[in-house]
């Protein structure tokens, strides 16, 4: 773990002069192409989705049928399939693209990925499976290692299909049943499924002028080319890069983690800067065996769970139980509410205590960067001109660290992106880097249409495809069930908690509810399970009274979070959480699970 230095004598803040700033750095990486600006990984760049980690095996089409069918292997699926096998439901079959399960933890095997939330809460099932993870934020190999666990333990990999894509997934009303069609020449039949294919998992590419005439070697940070670099994803020294020229497109979260392990291995390292991230501190450290033993009394994870979301997303609690970054966020916000007068304490007035918690974190974080990075002009460009929620907060103690080492450079584009790839390298502000290999951390699709996205559409009832009934936005009971989608269940955050400090216990929340239902469903000898329109309606209607989207306001610098500073169109406003919050989310489908009435469901 890393001591920053103290920080230096805090100069009063001038909110007028820093508004401005934020404004006039947005302005200079406003763009017309916004989504568009980026490359779907097709045709010359098909080969940049290759899986560089399994070795893809031939097996025979399948035309069985199945009870439960989930699309995606990674949080979602797992949990689902998990709390299904705990309900008696035995024949589930996850069907996965990537070589095993872990969805984002497959694919991401760049050096030094961790979780960013704190392992106690983010890693699923550490009860049921008896793991006590390692470190408060856990490294890649240790989280993929705990999907495989819950993989075995569960039974899951009985069924699966794994280097397997879906392309069709259709109702067939007169046998009540899912029909599902893949790209191994699958066809067969499940009476239930569920879709958890992941907000990122759908890689992307920059839009630069040259890219395909690069004649080294290139590869996105979700395929990370262990056989070129040496190393591995425990963090071994990337031996093979002692002699070469590498540079790395993109700064985000991504970019801030694999950048220390690239400082220590490149003869020259190339960080290419369009936007900087907010880098506040991690603070990771060993989990000790004897206090996680002491806390470790039957249901410690839900109480972890709980609590973590009282203290981000509810109205605090006595004890704060994961103390990190995203709690004291939360805490420092709810404490200057509590400081105005109750009279005061209105939604305008609210609000000016948040940009003022808000203004005041920032201001730690750029005087951070001024406290380690020695080169006073790497250090200017390496602060953030944003509120902290406008990109992903980054929490890293060795990345900014990291341009003090000789050989790394920090190359900003000053917001403009990188400007030219050449054959030999990479081209800013008119001047040529030459590079044996360029490293792609320009993240994934997010803001591109579902169907895209997935790879498939859904077809409902009456041929009634889900592209058409949220072609103006998602509609949704809690989430997860969508009127003209029978037997059909979504794992995600929104519409649900949107918890997105803790997205697995989105997850976890919609297995256990899934499981409940498919059980009541199949005592009661239910052949389909649907959610009515009126009670779709209901819950959609009151999602909109809540305050709408807090992250990625449309005055933000662009990036993912608002649609690259683009108007997302109406249909955004649905992207939303319950208006209560995420803590009162899960209080209140607590509820609605054990009144065993499921309210607003139909089973037939
Ligand atoms: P991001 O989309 O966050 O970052 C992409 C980067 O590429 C940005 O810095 C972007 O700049 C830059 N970029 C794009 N085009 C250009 C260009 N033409 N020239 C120069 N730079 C360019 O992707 P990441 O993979 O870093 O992260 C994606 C998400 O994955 C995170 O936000 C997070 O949700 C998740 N994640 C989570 C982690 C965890 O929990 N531990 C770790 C890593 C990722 P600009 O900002 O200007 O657009």
């Amino acid at each position: 773990m890393t001591t920053d230095a103290p920080a230096a004598t805090k100069p009063p803040i001038d909110k007028k002069a820093l508004l401005e700033k934020y404004i006039a750095e947005r302005d200079k990486r406003l763009r017309a192409d916004g989504n568009a600006q980026y490359l779907e990984l097709k045709g010359v760049f098909g080969h940049y989705l290759e899986d560089p980690y399994t070795p893809f095996k031939e097996r025979a089409p399948k035309t069985d049928h199945v009870t439960f069918a989930f699309i995606g292997g990674g949080f979602a699926g797992l949990v689902t399939g998990a709390r299904l096998k705990e309900a008696g439901v035995d024949d589930v079959r996850i069907v996965e693209k990537g070589g095993d399960f872990g969805g984002t933890w497959y694919w991401n095997r760049y050096p030094g990925a961790q979780c960013d939330t704190a392992s106690m809460i983010y890693m699923p099932l550490l009860e049921e499976t008896g793991h006590k993870p390692t470190e408060k934020y856990a490294h890649a190999p240790e989280i993929l290692e705990q999907c495989q666990r819950i993989g075995k333990q569960y039974g899951l990999y009985d069924n699966a299909l794994f280097h397997t894509e879906v392309e069709d997934l259709s109702w067939d009303d007169a046998a009540k049943r899912w029909v599902i069609a893949t790209n191994r020449g699958d066809r067969f039949t499940a009476s239930f499924i569920g879709l958890g294919t992941g907000p990122l998992h759908v890689p992307k590419l920059p839009g630069i002028p040259g890219i395909e005439t690069f004649k080294g070697h290139a590869f996105h940070t979700s395929r990370w080319d262990y056989a070129y670099t040496g190393g591995d994803p425990k963090g071994a020294l990337m031996d093979k890069l002692a002699d070469k020229r590498v540079g790395i497109i993109g700064t985000g979260a991504t970019s801030v983690q694999a950048v220390p392990h690239l400082a220590r291995a490149c003869k020259e390292l190339y960080v290419f800067q369009r936007t900087p991230s907010s880098i506040d501190v991690r603070a990771n450290q060993p989990i000790d065996d004897d206090w996680f033993a002491s806390i470790a009394t039957p249901g410690w994870q839900q109480r972890w769970l709980e609590n973590f979301t009282q203290n981000q997303a509810g109205g605090g609690a006595d004890e704060d139980l994961v103390q990190d970054g995203w709690t004291d966020l939360s805490r420092r916000i709810r404490e200057r509410i509590m400081h105005l007068p109750p009279e005061k304490r209105t939604p305008r007035d609210m609000l000016a205590a948040y940009e003022d918690s808000d203004f005041e974190k920032m201001e730690e974080i750029r005087a951070r960067v001024d406290n380690i990075v020695k080169d006073h002009e790497t250090a200017q460009a390496l602060k953030a001109w944003y509120r902290q929620l406008c990109k992903r907060p980054c929490f890293h103690d060795q990345y900014l660290q990291a341009f003090n080492t000789p050989g790394t450079h920090l190359i900003d584009t000053d917001g403009k992106g990188v400007e030219r790839i050449t054959e030999r390298g990479v081209v800013v502000a008119g001047k040529e880097y030459e590079l044996d290999c360029i490293i792609y951390a320009s993240g994934f699709e997010v803001g591109t249409e579902y169907k895209r996205r997935a790879g498939f559409d859904l077809t409902g009832r009456d041929g009634l495809k889900l592209s058409q009934a949220w072609g103006e936005g998602m509609r949704s009971k809690h989430g997860v069930h969508v009127h003209g989608f029978p037997n059909a269940f979504f794992v995600q955050p929104t519409q649900g908690a949107n918890l997105i400090s803790n997205v697995p216990h989105n997850l976890t929340e919609a297995g256990k509810t899934i499981a409940q239902i498919v059980r009541h469903a199949l005592d009661e000898g239910a052949k389909e399970v649907e959610v009515t329109r009126e009670a779709q309606d209901q819950w959609v209607n009151l999602l909109l009274t809540g305050p709408g989207r807090m992250m990625g306001a449309p005055d933000c610098t662009p990036g993912y979070y608002n649609n690259e500073g683009q108007d997302p169109g109406p249909a955004a406003r649905y992207n939303v959480g319950y208006p209560a919050g995420a803590a009162a989310y899960f209080k209140y489908i607590d509820g609605w699970r054990k009144a065993g009435t499921y309210e607003g469901l139909e089973f037939r």
